[in-house]
């Protein structure tokens, strides 16, 4: 038999609104586990273990690419910090030389330091400030140079020690915050090739709902490399949503449908409204209770409170909007940070920009949107566009 492989490196993370969530506490832990587990499958691995409402993420042998799995860790939700920790035997002598091994280069170029203790093992013989002291007292034999700034130090040492061992990390890193994916049910995002609905994609993930995609293709009039730029777009937010299952719905006859048989400034509603019919069928099949759109107030003529109207007037399930207040540049903020901004503006069309009216109808009725749509073969259609989606997973 071999020894148990013993990590001189790991990642701490504290639990971040789970802490708040009570009796619920340990589904949204198990929850965040699984999904750690899921998104360090490629970086190497690791065991996971929690104690004390920290997880501890251990490599099990020395192939893990940590630097990856930091990566990853800062884009899984539900934790709000968390630190890349050195692990060391509980010995005081043995925490002074694992601090200036781990941090020393960091050492060597600030001139103002401060160590933090935490002891939560009782048992071992010093107290916290003593442990502070001691490890403080230690850097500051080995780097003459340092000062102690106990207000607003370059470097704040963490010394943490713990059930398992003790550890030894710089300030922490923050994490992605939110709730763990999947806590909060599921729900279909309506996905385009735009800016608008990878972000709310996001948003919705980061309250813990996992996705199903559903995204309308009209081909020949978008091509193969919108919808690749989709998928693109998609495997982007799953590095913060996680896997999901993308379903493309032929849009094609659809459209032409309404452009041959409806009136011009009804068009872009009306499709709308297929989207709407459609999509729900697509989430109950796949078990998800609401909808989500990038749709933001105003921003486009399908855009006003009457046109929603239009639209929400078929919803049997909640719809979620999460841009619906924003601004275009407080969506570009987090399209960028979320990395999906650059291959959002890449110039592809979307079934949404084919046929779009010279002059669309901002303040629609009902009433005469039902009568405009009531010459076309509705549920004929709905039907046809079902039996032609096809799914991949990303
Ligand atoms: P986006 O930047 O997300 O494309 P947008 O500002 O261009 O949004 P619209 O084109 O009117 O606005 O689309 C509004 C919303 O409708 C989108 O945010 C998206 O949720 C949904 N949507 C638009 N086109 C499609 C499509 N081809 N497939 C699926 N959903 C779509
Ligand atoms: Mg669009």
């Amino acid at each position: 038999m071999n020894e148990p492989y013993t990590p001189d490196e790991i990642i701490l993370i504290k639990n971040g609104e789970l802490a708040l969530k009570g009796l619920n506490r340990r589904t949204f832990e198990d929850a965040l586990m699984n999904n750690l587990r899921y998104r360090l499958r490629h970086s190497g691995e690791f065991t996971l273990r929690k104690s004390q409402s920290t997880i501890y993420i251990e490599p099990k042998n020395p192939y893990a690419d940590m630097e990856e799995a930091c990566d990853c860790v800062s884009r899984v939700f539900g934790i709000a910090a968390f630190s890349r920790a050195r692990v060391t035997s509980k010995d005081l002598g043995a925490i002074q030389q694992a601090a200036v091994e781990y941090l020393g280069e960091r050492l060597q170029e600030c001139a103002t330091f401060k160590v933090e203790a935490k002891r939560s093992d009782k048992q071992f013989p010093y107290t916290s400030p003593e442990i502070s002291r001691e490890v403080g007292g230690y850097v500051l034999s080995r780097y003459p140079h340092l000062k102690v700034d106990v207000h607003n130090p370059d470097l704040l040492i963490m010394v943490e020690v713990r059930d398992f061992g003790a550890y030894i990390h710089a300030q922490q890193l923050p994490g992605a915050g939110g709730m763990p994916v999947g806590t909060g049910g599921k729900a279909a995002i309506l996905i385009s090739g735009g800016i608008d609905s990878p972000v709310a994609a996001y948003m919705m993930a980061k309250r813990g709902i996992k996705l199903t995609a559903v995204h309308f293709a009209s081909p020949p009039y978008t091509s193969e490399r919108a919808e690749q730029k989709v998928i693109s777009l998609l495997e982007k937010v799953g590095r913060y949503a996680g896997n999901m299952t993308m379903h493309i719905v032929p849009f094609t006859h659809i459209q032409e449908e309404i452009r041959n048989h409806c009136p011009e400034e009804y068009f872009t509603l009306i499709m709308r409204r297929f989207m709407m019919r459609l999509a729900q069928k697509v989430a109950r099949d796949a078990d998800c209770k609401a909808l989500i759109t990038g749709e933001s107030l105003g921003q486009v003529a399908s855009q006003t409170i009457p046109a929603l109207a239009v639209t929400d007037a078929l919803a049997s399930m909640p719809v979620f909007r999460p841009l619906i207040g924003m601004d275009k540049e407080e969506i570009v903020t987090i399209a960028r940070r979320i990395d999906t901004f650059e291959l959002s503006i890449q110039p592809y069309e979307d079934c949404c920009t084919v046929f779009t009216p010279r002059h669309p109808n901002t303040r629609p009725k009902l009433r005469l949107v039902e009568e405009a749509e009531s010459v076309l073969d509705v549920q004929g259609l709905v039907k046809e566009a079902m039996q032609g989606i096809r799914t991949l997973q990303i």
